[in-house]
């Protein structure tokens, strides 16, 4: 059985105030065990959130990483700078970094890389444009983006990854994939997965993303290979937040 993910990505959103907001509320909440919850806020509420949210379940991520160890990359943060705040999960391949950074797929494998190095677990961000789902070339496209990282990588190390699947076009739009558009996507992905290893495709947690709101979560997570949500706008309001969590479990 693969246990759910919930992910908030805050992106370069947020406040201390609403890290405080977010430990008092889930010290609270009734968490399902068989949820796992994790936060990504922006860098220097790192340490903020590790502190408030250390006496829940909830366990946190990051946004990014640079694949070098250390040197002079002013700006760039390590996977062992990470680690040392707690991370468990960082993101990586995220589309706007794809678009925004220009992080091509040779980037996105060395910080999978880099991640995996430093015993962080990566979540490898793939999905189409509009104008690629319109041309019929969805999975050509984000099985294109796994076997660019998956190729490369040794078998142990394959199954240390978790993939979230966001269609470009419904992030940050309002406008989500139908379960049955997510659920095609996801079971695309998990058949090439299985054709590495087949209990690679068995085990592999595979999130949606993109505009997972509190009323359309339920839906999305009811489908056999969609394993959780990485969640944008939705999960810097907490209740909001908390609605997707407990429509996983
Ligand atoms: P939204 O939920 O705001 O569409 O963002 C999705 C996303 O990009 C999460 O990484």
């Amino acid at each position: 059985m693969r246990m759910p993910l919930i992910a908030g990505n805050w992106k370069m959103n947020g406040s201390l105030a609403l890290v405080e907001q977010f430990g008092q509320a889930f010290a609270e909440a009734a968490l399902s065990p068989s949820v796992e919850v994790c936060l990504i806020p922006p860098f220097p509420y790192l340490a903020a959130v590790q502190s408030a949210l250390g006496g829940t379940p909830v366990s946190h991520g990051a946004q990014t990483l640079n694949p070098e160890p250390s040197g002079a990359h002013t700006g760039e943060v390590s996977a062992a700078m990470l680690a040392e705040f707690g991370v468990r999960y960082v993101l990586v391949g995220h589309s706007e970094r794809r678009s925004l950074c220009r992080e091509g797929d040779a980037d996105v494998l060395a910080r999978t890389q880099a991640a995996l190095e430093g015993g962080l677990t990566p979540v490898l961000c793939v999905g189409e444009t509009l104008e690629q789902r319109e041309a019929g070339r969805t999975e050509a496209v984000v099985l294109g983006q796994v076997e660019a990282v998956f190729d490369a990588l040794a078998a142990e190390s394959r199954q240390r990854l978790v993939i979230a699947y966001e269609p470009v076009w419904a992030i940050g739009t309002g406008r989500t994939a139908t379960p049955e558009q997510a659920q095609a996507v996801h079971a695309a992905i998990r058949r090439r997965l299985a054709a590495y290893a087949p209990e690679l495709g068995e085990a592999a947690r595979l999130l949606y993303g993109g505009s997972m709101k509190a009323d359309n979560a339920a839906e999305l997570l009811a489908q056999p290979d969609i394993d959780g949500g990485l969640v944008g706008g939705a999960s810097l309001k907490v209740d909001d937040f908390l609605a997707i969590c407990q429509s996983a479990g």
